[in-house]
């Protein structure tokens, strides 16, 4: 059976099983899971995160803090020289700087954010102590690399040379056009629920590859690469920042869900919003997105085919193909 079949019955029976928005409408207690051992859980966005999703559920599955979850992960591909859309290794924009973008937010709303920070390999990091040591939400540029080196953080060259070959390759043409999917590992948003219910939420990305200096993305914005609230669900994206920038997406997912949604639905919702608003540009770009309610269901979808993402629930760590708008 094609996946996309696969896909559309697996929605039906989720749809026959969890009942239908309204009825969670007239239910708004979200506090309990739907399933027994439906928490920890623990979502991220593209396969090779299933790394991600496992320091995490080091930390879930140990009654540890959501946060702490969605750190210990996301530090795994700003780690990994392979990953080239996220810290070490990330592609550089087209003047050869590698940038990073990243967010974090927790249970009770409060948010922490870089954007364009240079020499740091845990950008995450770095935002949860802007969250937590400082009395704002964003710092950028050197701002920000000033006061991740008064935190303790070290400089590194987070430019390698495959990352370099790959620049001097582009110039070749330097056409700006990011590719659907490349790779299929691209940033990576992550989503965790706890024992106590805390849901917590983290996004980081070396952002599009041969960018214009100075860009930055939707990954570090909230509301546009990552928005959760305790009370309702989590979502995050990844794909063309532009078109989520544009539209706040991930705030209109969490939104759909507290009207009722279950995630999957909200997703499908947001996805439709952008290729309605965007359709030329929805053509040829790919914009995807995760979510998690305080119940522990989730949800995934994306502008065209080849999205996939990790779960990792009642010790089961996986990887699922997302249900797209378009087939091919
Ligand atoms: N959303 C990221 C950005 O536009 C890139 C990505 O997810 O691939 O910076």
């Amino acid at each position: 059976m094609n996946t996309r079949r696969k896909f559309l019955q697996q929605s039906l029976l989720g749809s026959l099983a969890v009942g239908n928005s309204d009825f969670w409408l007239n239910h708004p207690d979200l506090s309990a899971p739907l399933h027994k051992n439906a928490v920890p859980v623990v979502i991220a966005t593209w396969a090779p995160n299933i790394k991600a999703n496992a320091a995490a559920w080091q930390v879930l599955s140990a009654g540890g803090y959501a946060l702490d979850a969605v750190e210990a992960g996301v530090r795994v591909p700003e780690a990994d020289p392979n990953d080239t859309s996220v810290g070490y290794g990330g592609f550089p924009d087209r003047d050869g700087y590698v940038t990073l973008d990243a967010c974090i937010m927790d249970e009770k709303g409060m948010a922490g954010s870089v954007t364009y920070l240079q020499d740091i390999m845990h950008a995450v990091s770095v935002a949860r102590k802007v969250m937590e040591n400082t009395p704002h939400v964003i710092l950028s540029g050197d701002g920000a690399l000033q006061f991740a080196l008064s935190q303790g953080f070290v400089k590194e060259n987070l430019l390698t040379e495959k990352a370099k070959k790959a620049l001097e390759e582009w110039r070749i043409e330097s056409k700006y056009k990011p590719i659907i999917n490349i790779e299929r590992h691209d940033t990576i948003g992550m989503l965790a629920l706890d024992m106590q219910h805390r849901l917590c939420g983290a996004c980081s990305t070396s952002g599009a590859a041969f960018k214009m200096h100075g860009r930055v993305g939707d990954s570090p914005i909230i509301g546009a690469g990552l928005f959760v609230d305790n009370e309702v669900g989590g979502a995050v994206c990844t794909g063309l920042g532009e078109m989520v920038l544009r539209t706040l997406g991930s705030f209109l997912v969490v939104e759909e869900m507290r009207r009722g949604a279950h995630p999957q639905k909200a997703v499908e919702t947001a996805v439709k919003r952008i290729v309605k608003k965007y359709p030329k540009q929805s053509e040829e770009a790919q914009v995807a997105f995760v979510a998690l309610d305080r119940k522990a269901r989730h949800g995934a979808y994306s502008i065209h085919t080849g999205f996939n993402y990790a779960l990792y629930q009642q010790g089961e760590n996986r990887v699922i193909e997302a249900g797209s708008l378009f087939e091919k």
